[in-house]
């Protein structure tokens, strides 16, 4: 009946599944305000002010060809608004024709793995890692890789040496991380370009980075991702305004090539085809508008530094331990007991969060925080009788 790749995808996506249904019948049971549902990165943050000023000066335009198709790659205009936002935030200059107007990051993921996998190349990735990676790779027959990373989520190098063999296609990094909030050092980022320059070598081929990046301008503390274009030229930028402006169902993102890539022309045109080819027929023309006018807006990122500060505080009251997050809108706490029983317990509590397994990280939680302060405020006694239980 489905094929039997698809079978085992269902197994394997059922956690967040699993949580969604658990969490479904204890709101219907229990009534949703109660239920303090950590469970889903949906951001809930308002778009910025720059958003509805954008949405109110297309809507004047009122022009049929408003809705046309649009050339594969994207607007000239939407290219060049990207291109001038990732020169900034790379500091690195990078021309329109480098960029791509993709469907999210998750199409622009697709493209890139479209355009460069051969059937069984590896994809090196460290975990915990986004639980679609693995679906995504193997999308254009590639092969997922995940590697360990250290106890505090950064990169380990000794792990990563191991990994990458022969079959190693790609380097895909996430940071600022889902889940853990982590943020990659610019010395990360440093020793990492110089690994895949001393592989790249050996392989008389290249190594590409693949840097997915749609938390880069999420961050606390002060902190600012270091620029990957700065490192490595076989690198690929990946990122979307879902988080940075919450406008995750207008599936808008982009894919930036570096401007000094081997054979930059011809991957830009593979990558410009696989947008056409993929099913979604290239980036949402309404949503290029909104992004090409928005692209220098970001949303309140004050709002997830505080809950970040709430949570980390009613976590250490809990006496669970953690990293705390650096940037994104996750936590990912060590479970005292088994990730899967911890999360009943938590259940029993009216909380929902997702076992790290999922995450290729067992023996975590992953608690997003895309919910009002008060949300968090109200799991504080359920966090703490939860942790009691489990050492009980
Ligand atoms: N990469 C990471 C790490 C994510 O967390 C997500 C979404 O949650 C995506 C990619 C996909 O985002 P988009 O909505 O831009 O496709």
């Amino acid at each position: 009946m489905i094929a039997s790749q698809v079978k085992g995808y269902l197994e394997r996506a059922s956690w967040i599944r699993k949580m969604f249904e658990e969490g479904a019948k204890l709101k219907a049971q229990h009534g949703a305000d109660k239920v303090c549902d950590f469970s889903l990165g949906n951001p809930d943050v308002p778009p910025p002010p720059e958003v509805s000023e954008a949405l109110k000066e297309i809507l004047a335009e009122d022009r049929p060809e408003l809705h046309a198709y649009m050339p594969n790659a994207g607007f000239p205009f939407a290219r060049e608004a990207m291109a001038e936002k990732v020169s900034r935030e790379q500091d690195f200059k990078v021309s329109p024709e480098e960029v791509i107007l993709t469907c999210g990051a998750a199409g622009g993921l697709n493209i890139i793995f479209k355009a460069l996998l051969e059937p069984g190349e590896e994809v090196v990735f460290p975990a915990p890692f986004f639980v679609e990676y693995g679906f995504y790779v193997e999308n254009h027959q590639g092969v997922p890789k995940p590697v360990s990373t250290k106890p505090d989520f950064s990169l380990d190098f000794e792990a990563l040496d191991q990994a990458i063999t022969e079959k190693t296609k790609a380097i895909l990094i996430n940071s600022p991380n889902n889940p853990t909030g982590r943020l990659y050092s610019e010395k990360d980022i440093a020793d990492l370009a110089a690994l895949l320059r001393e592989k790249s070598q050996a392989f008389g081929r290249p190594v590409y980075l693949i840097s997915d990046e749609p938390y880069r301008n999420l961050v606390f503390d002060g902190l600012k991702t270091p620029s990957v274009f700065r490192h490595y030229a076989n690198t690929f930028v990946v990122s979307s305004f879902s988080k940075e402006l919450s406008l995750p169902g207008e599936r808008i993102g982009f894919v930036a090539v570096h401007p000094d890539m081997e054979n930059k022309n011809e991957i830009l045109a593979a990558l410009i085809l696989a947008n056409r080819i993929l099913g979604f027929v290239n980036a949402p023309a309404f949503a290029q508008r909104i992004a090409a006018k928005c692209a220098l807006a970001l949303v309140d990122v004050s709002i997830y530094e505080r809950r970040r500060n709430l949570f980390c505080e009613i976590l250490d009251e809990a006496g669970l331990e953690y990293v705390k997050p650096e940037g994104a809108f996750y936590l990912f706490p060590k479970t005292p007991i088994d990730d899967v029983e911890f999360c009943k317990l938590l259940q029993e509590e009216l909380i929902l969060a997702v076992p790290g397994r999922g995450f290729g990280g067992p023996g975590h939680i992953r608690l997003a925080f895309c919910v009002d302060e008060s949300i968090i405020e109200r799991s504080r006694e359920g966090f703490i009788r939860a942790v009691q239980k489990a050492r009980e």
